[in-house]
């Protein structure tokens, strides 16, 4: 059997990359505005410092401002929320986001919700949940935006009936996933920790997205032959006998064995994972055009 094509999410999230910092370099000479993004970060959680580091970056090269606010750990709910009402009211700020995951003593729901909806760079806030729920324009999550553009890359713009299935249920990737499937027109499926018989689940889906947090998971018999497979898993192995440091990242999908069923697959790391950084450029340059009353880059509308 032939081997799967491999979806290479660097390579199409350099090019996102690029052409995002056209549109913003575009909307600074027509209109002056820089569009700007407060990154929160709380506490010094070493991965998510690095995250924020990389956004920031991004950010600089796409001629973005990143508006840096560090607080510490323990930092009380009530200053926090205080903060992102000044961000809120800020006309220099386009988009907010906050990192997750926030320390245990404050409510990652309140805060959330504190963010202006029009603000909300990550498409975490519930009213724009609820307009990709009715198929309504509004921010969407990076991570299942990327998923979705790898996918049209792949199959065409076009996905109506195709059946896919959505492993995971979070906010942040499988139900937003699931939503934006739905709104294109596939017949989805969702499943989680209480699916039964999810390997002959799997076999049924032309599209699979995996947002599980398992290491390699799924494997190559649960793929049917030829289907899209996005894996948008990262998760750090533990060392093996005399590596240093962290072991190796690999995603929720048994790489190797997919490889030899699918017919695209996206690698880990290299596939979503860019994607979604480049996807936050598009929702921040997407919250400062609808501030000045400019369409909104065509890659913000799924
Ligand atoms: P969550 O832990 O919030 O959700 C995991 C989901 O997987 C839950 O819905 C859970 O089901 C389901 N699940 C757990 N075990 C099983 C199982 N054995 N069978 C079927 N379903 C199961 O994770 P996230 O959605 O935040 O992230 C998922 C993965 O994606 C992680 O590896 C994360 O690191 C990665 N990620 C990658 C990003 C990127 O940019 N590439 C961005 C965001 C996340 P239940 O609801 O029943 O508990």
């Amino acid at each position: 059997m032939s081997q799967a094509s491999l979806i290479d999410g660097k390579d199409f999230a350099a090019r996102l990359r690029a052409r995002v910092a056209t549109q913003a370099a575009d909307l600074t000479a027509r209109t002056g505005i820089v569009p700007g993004l407060a990154v929160v970060l709380v506490g010094d959680d070493p991965a998510s410092a690095v995250y924020v580091r990389n956004k920031e970056r991004a950010l600089d090269s796409a001629g973005m401002h990143s508006l840096d606010h560090r607080l510490p750990a323990t930092t009380e709910q009530a200053t926090l929320l205080a903060l992102i009402d000044r961000l809120n009211q800020d006309p220099a700020v386009h988009g907010i986001l906050v990192q997750l995951p926030l320390p245990r003593h404050i409510d990652t729901a309140t805060v959330l919700a504190a963010i202006a909806p029009e603000k909300d760079a990550d498409g975490f806030h519930v009213t724009n949940a609820g307009l990709l729920a009715v198929g309504r324009p509004g921010v969407v999550p990076c991570t299942p935006l990327g998923c979705l553009m790898l996918l049209r890359d792949v199959l065409g713009r076009d996905l109506a009936g195709r059946r896919a299935l959505v492993i995971g249920r979070s906010t942040i990737v499988g139900r937003p996933m699931a939503q934006l499937l739905l709104n294109a027109d596939c017949t989805v499926t969702m499943a989680h920790s209480r699916t039964r018989d999810l390997a002959e689940t799997c076999r049924q889906a032309d599209i699979l997205i995996a947002a599980v947090g398992r290491p390699e998971m799924v494997r190559g018999d649960w793929i049917k032959p030829g289907a899209v497979v996005i894996d948008v898993g990262m998760n750090r192995l533990p060392p093996a006998c005399g590596e240093t440091g962290g072991g190796r990242l690999v995603g929720d999908v048994h790489f190797a064995e997919a490889l030899e069923v699918a017919g695209a697959v996206t690698p880990v790391p290299g596939g979503v994972g860019p994607m979604t950084i480049a996807c936050l450029l598009v929702n921040t340059l997407a919250a400062a055009c609808r501030r000045v009353g400019l369409p909104v880059p065509v890659e913000a509308v799924p």
